[in-house]
């Protein structure tokens, strides 16, 4: 009852917000005719279908979160476009959330633009924002969200166009993804699209992924510490492209493997690494180059995270390398995840090794080889070397807010990413 009423405050609430603050600062005449029609139609349609008042709070909430964006948007046009673009895609989810899964989509879009909104408005007040929302979040109608600062997703295909990314993401009720940007098997490789990347942009904005919670994953061929010069030059040249595609996608950072020695030294390579960095952020505007740690196969450098840090310390602009941590590839290089207080030991010596403000994501995935194999073989989440526990742990740790926490799993019949997403979420104890 309280909660309807607080929905009914807050829906009459947003509509003057909406109507005589925002839009009219935004909109021309006409276009507030329009907004206003639509919204009638909207409201009508929504009434006739029987959804609570909370349930247009959260569409209310929805539709101003981008408008308050707008507001510090400092092209208006874009501010325009965004709140129109909002009102549309509100007025289509209501036309869905009859079905209950379209429903739970809704609230995870709300949730992620609720954690968009908080970054563009007060960047310095973060955390204090985010725990008033969780608290806010915690006595809606349908219960308690738990995970709400996670961001669970899995690398998912761009088979058929990028923005397919974000709609098989949605899809699988992820809050995160990561993708290829290009062929994996060839050197060359077609430009990026323009008209696609716009799609991708507007998919992204449309389902509440912000681009910190999406990691596209380098090129395996890519060898930025490989002493044959060719190669060299070949990896260097494709980061900076790499790096390039991300900015035209709208993209903070950008995942990779750092290098492999082969039959050089590590000290060598690593310098390697370091110069192709420093090249590629020469060439291109503010992405961040993320690391991942490696499991030690062969003569891969970063799977100790000092071989990491000896690489940070070499690039000229620390405030553009990350690191992504996977667990899979850890664990086989001997961080014992599957120890009881394994995570606590392992984030800690991260800690002291590299600092946890690099860390810009986690890949999930559970290991096939024994600890310190040094196999980089993925297993579905609790089915590995490294067990549910450990997962349990991650999920619940407060230093893993907030960042993409992406499965590379297998898959198997009836577990493969949606279900392990959900099972990863049923594990937040808040
Ligand atoms: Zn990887
Ligand atoms: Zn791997």
């Amino acid at each position: 009852m309280l909660s309807q009423l607080k929905g009914h405050c807050f829906f009459v609430g947003g509509f003057f917000f909406s109507f005589f603050l925002v839009f009219p600062v935004l909109c021309s005449p006409l276009e507030l005719s329009i907004l206003f029609l639509f919204n009638f139609i909207f409201d009508v349609s929504i009434d006739r279908v029987g959804l609570s008042s909370g349930f247009r709070c959260r569409c209310y909430v929805k539709l101003q979160t981008p408008s308050r964006a707008a507001g510090v948007d400092p092209d208006p046009l874009r501010g325009r476009a965004w709140s129109l673009l909002l009102h549309v895609s509100a007025t289509f989810e209501a036309g869905v959330s009859r079905n209950p899964a379209a429903r739970n989509e809704l609230k995870r879009t709300e949730s992620a633009a609720k954690v968009r909104s908080s970054r563009a408005m007060a960047p310095k007040q973060r955390g204090k924002k985010r725990s008033v929302e969780a608290d806010t979040d915690t006595d809606e109608p349908s219960g308690p969200r738990k995970g709400a600062n996670k961001f669970i997703g899995a690398h998912v295909s761009v088979a058929g166009g990028v923005w397919k990314a974000v709609e098989a993401s949605v899809a699988m009720g992820a809050r995160s993804f990561a993708l290829f940007l290009g062929s994996q098997r060839s050197w060359r490789r077609p430009a990026l699209d323009g008209a696609a990347a716009d799609k991708f942009r507007a998919a992204c904005r449309t389902h509440g992924f912000h681009p910190d919670h999406i990691v596209p994953h380098g090129s395996y061929l890519m060898n930025c510490g490989s002493p044959k010069e060719d190669v060299f030059e070949k990896s260097r040249a494709m980061l900076v492209d790499e790096l390039s595609r991300c900015c035209a996608l709208g993209l903070h950072q950008f995942n990779f493997h750092p290098g492999a020695a082969t039959g050089s030294s590590p000290a060598d390579c690593v310098e390697r690494i370091a110069q192709a960095i420093n090249h590629a952020h020469q060439q291109t505007p503010a992405v961040v180059t993320v690391l991942e740690n490696m499991s030690g196969q062969g003569s891969t450098v970063g799977g100790r995270f000092s071989e990491l840090r000896a690489i940070i310390d070499r690039v000229r602009d620390q405030a553009r390398v990350g690191v992504c941590l996977d667990t899979c590839h850890a664990f086989a290089a001997g961080y014992d995840l599957s120890a009881a207080g394994g995570v606590e030991a392992t984030l800690k010596e991260f800690d002291r090794e590299v600092g946890l403000r690099y860390l810009r994501a986690v890949h999930l995935n559970d290991s096939k080889g024994k600890l310190g194999c040094h196999l980089d073989r993925h297993e579905d989440i609790g089915r590995g070397e490294i067990g549910l526990d450990a997962f349990r742990d991650i999920v619940n740790d407060p230093r893993l807010d907030n960042i993409p926490l992406i499965l590379e799993t297998p898959g198997r019949p009836g577990f493969e990413y949606p279900e392990q997403i959900k099972l990863l979420y049923s594990l937040c104890e808040k």
